[in-house]
């Protein structure tokens, strides 16, 4: 059933009529995007059709870009700002913020996403000074209403909450999006490339080393992921949900206190303060199911959850629910599958 599930893009009727167009940042590293661009891309697609207006990429960088820019075609834009910065490939943060928002001041967006990266948390901040406009940060829902209004939702209160805001009077309305809440979903279209030469290239930046970073969040592309809760009591145990991943072809996660005690890497942690997972199936082995976790699996396509308590908040939020113990019920599902 999971392999199944098919991502599809399909246009909402609008809801109301704006004037400025929709733009989503591109964030890369000289000839590298970054995924993140591509998930909020298909997003602000729909945002874009909802208010009927264009949706339009937004780079800055040099020619290193082009193919970037052909890429991003492929999901969904109408045409792509380019403001070109000779000599500065990457990111450079008051470079791109000048580049950034002379062309907003020119063509005037009625809003801008920001993929949540560090680089492009940073410049959506400087920009957003710079434009004299406000910044809602950290968002992973949207929605508009029939005055065009854009509802950007975001966990707040440490994750006990989720909060929804509102910018009526500033414009843009500028926002940075979590990584992993959103699928690229491929629309292909043509459109034209705007050209923004950018004259002031003067900066307080001496870049000594650029050192690009190999690292990839596995976590964060997974299909299959199997988290573990507390409920599997003590480290050596993950062994049972390293050996259900492995049959699945799937990726261990775990929840904060796993991550917390050392049991397991940092970087596999799921949830508010760790990785967000978008994953087409995800199952999570004795796990209550705090608001803090939930958040970080909201984008999962099916959720199954196994644990020994049928009031455990996880029943609340999961596609499929097995009450009972995962020492005797996760050997059974490894041997189901292997024997398929
Ligand atoms: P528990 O809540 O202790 O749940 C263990 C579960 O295992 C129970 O439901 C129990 O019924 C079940 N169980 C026990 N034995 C078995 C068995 N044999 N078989 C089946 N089930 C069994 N948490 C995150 O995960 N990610 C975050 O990013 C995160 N960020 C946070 C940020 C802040 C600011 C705060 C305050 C908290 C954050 N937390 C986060 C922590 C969160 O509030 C919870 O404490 C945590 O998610 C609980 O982890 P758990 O489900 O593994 O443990």
């Amino acid at each position: 059933e999971v392999n199944e599930v098919k991502e599809t893009y399909v246009k909402p009727q609008p809801k109301a009529k704006v004037n400025g167009e929709i733009w989503v940042y591109i964030d890369h590293t000289g000839d590298e995007v970054n995924r993140v661009s591509w998930e909020i891309m298909s997003e602000g697609r729909r945002i874009a059709d909802l208010l009927d207006t264009k949706l339009a990429g937004v780079i800055v960088g040099d020619d290193e870009v082009k193919p970037i820019i052909k890429e991003a075609f492929n999901y969904g834009v109408d045409k792509v700002y380019h403001a070109r910065v000779k000599g500065f490939p990457f990111y450079i943060n008051d470079v791109y913020t000048r580049a950034l928002s002379k062309v907003i001041k020119k063509y005037k967006p009625e809003a801008i996403f920001f993929p949540g990266t560090r680089n492009s948390r940073e410049l959506a901040s400087t920009t957003a000074i710079e434009v004299d406009t406000g910044l809602i940060a950290d968002c992973v829902s949207f929605d508009v209403d029939e005055k065009g209004i854009i509802y950007s939702t975001r966990p707040d209160f440490g994750g006990k909450e989720m909060s929804t805001i509102i910018c009526p009077n500033h414009k843009p309305v500028m926002i940075t999006v979590r990584g992993g809440v959103f699928y690229p979903i491929k629309i292909p279209k043509e459109g034209e490339v705007i050209v923004e030469e950018i004259e002031d290239l003067s900066t307080k930046f001496k870049v000594l080393n650029y050192t690009k970073l190999q690292k990839r969040n596995v976590l964060a592309e997974a299909d299959i992921v199997i988290g573990v809760g507390r409920g599997i009591k003590s480290p050596e145990n993950i062994k049972l949900a390293e050996e259900l991943a492995s049959v699945l072809n799937g990726v261990v996660g775990v929840s904060k206190p796993l991550a917390d005690m050392g049991w397991y890497p940092k970087e596999r942690q799921i949830g508010q303060t760790g990785t967000t997972i978008r994953p087409k199936l995800y199952i999570a082995l004795g796990i209550s199911g705090a608001v803090q976790h939930l958040v970080g699996i909201s984008g999962a396509r099916r959720i199954i959850a196994i644990n020994i308590d049928p009031e455990a908040p996880i029943f609340q939020n999961c596609d499929y629910g097995v009450i009972g113990d995962i020492f005797e019920v996760v050997p059974g599902l490894v041997k189901i599958v292997r024997e398929r």
